[in-house]
């Protein structure tokens, strides 16, 4: 189908973004990659006056490394996530999740940012950010803000983004031992379940553990008693079939599609919980 009518306005700055979805009182939306956007609009489910165009605001991409905190730009592209030879070598994990995505075009043209803020339940990047502990950092016409990727993931394609903010980019810590497991839709390759899991290891012991989740329900979420299973306990196959066997219980509102029960999906849960960890010990 043809989308509405719509304007288009290319931005030059964040601050121009901002004061253009500020004037536009609800109307516009941003343009990233546009992977989720535009099929959106060929379905008229997104009918926008004008589409600002971020994509190639000065600054907004790339990926370096300050203060010994990783900086993923919100238009960095998922291959320049995948191929990046700083996260290869210091966040392998999220390099490999984004290697994950879609197919090559869309890697080459979505971007972090957008995956992010459009927050598809069954999207990757959110369960590896919620178990990298990452942050989010949004702009908007009050400044600037940084929200825990736990925290930002609310509900069904609902994150905690006011609508004159954008997301500037994301901060990771370099994490070697964390590792992303899915089973994935083989048409579209979106996650029907995808397990993100980080370990600290000290002296043999597991001193933390952080897992996320998505695919299976209405947004990305921790696995706190995955969690709870892992942490001070030796790191041994004995203690990952152990957290990996308690994976799933207790969520009572687990997605069932076309693609899956909800029963096939809280079995899945456990055993790519269990693909996640054994994946991030190899690391560790
Ligand atoms: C065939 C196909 C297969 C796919 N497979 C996968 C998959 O396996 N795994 C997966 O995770 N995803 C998958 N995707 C989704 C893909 O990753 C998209 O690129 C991504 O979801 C959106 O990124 P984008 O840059 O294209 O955003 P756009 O489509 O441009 O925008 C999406 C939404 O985010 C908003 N937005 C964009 N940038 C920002 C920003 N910086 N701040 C605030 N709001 C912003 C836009 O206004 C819009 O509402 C697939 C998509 C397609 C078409």
């Amino acid at each position: 189908m043809i989308p509405t009518h719509f304007d288009y306005a290319r931005a030059t700055s964040l601050d121009d973004a901002i004061a253009r979805l500020g004037a536009s009182a609800g109307g516009a939306k941003l343009l990233a990659g546009g992977h989720s956007l535009i099929p959106l609009m060929k379905l008229r489910l997104s009918e926008p006056t004008t589409l600002i165009d971020i994509a190639r605001i000065p600054g907004l991409s790339g990926i370096t490394e300050k203060d010994g905190t990783i900086q993923i730009g919100a238009g960095t592209t998922h291959h320049a996530v995948a191929t990046s030879a700083l996260l290869t070598e210091k966040c392998p994990a999220l390099a490999e999740t984004a290697a994950t995505i879609g197919d090559p075009q869309v890697r080459n043209r979505g971007t972090i940012g957008g995956s992010l803020a459009h927050a598809d339940p069954a999207a990757d990047y959110p369960a590896i950010l919620v178990a990298l502990d990452a942050e989010i950092h949004v702009k908007g016409k009050g400044g600037w803000r940084s929200v825990k990727a736990s925290d930002f993931f609310q509900g069904l394609f609902t994150v905690d983004l006011q609508p004159d903010e954008i997301i500037a980019g994301v901060h990771v810590k370099p994490q070697k031992a964390a590792a992303y497991a899915k089973l994935h839709q083989r048409a579209s390759h979106f996650a029907i379940v995808g397990v993100g899991a980080s370990l600290e290891v000290s002296g043999g012991k597991i001193s933390a553990a952080r897992l996320g989740l998505t695919g299976a329900s209405t947004h990305a979420m921790r696995l706190a008693n995955v969690e709870a299973a892992l942490a001070g306990k030796a790191l041994s196959d004995a203690t990952i079939d152990a957290a990996a066997a308690v994976a799933g219980d207790g969520l009572d509102d687990l997605n069932a599609d076309i693609h899956a029960s909800a029963s096939y999906r809280r079995q899945m849960i456990k055993v790519f919980t269990k693909r996640a960890l054994d994946a991030a010990r190899a690391r560790a």
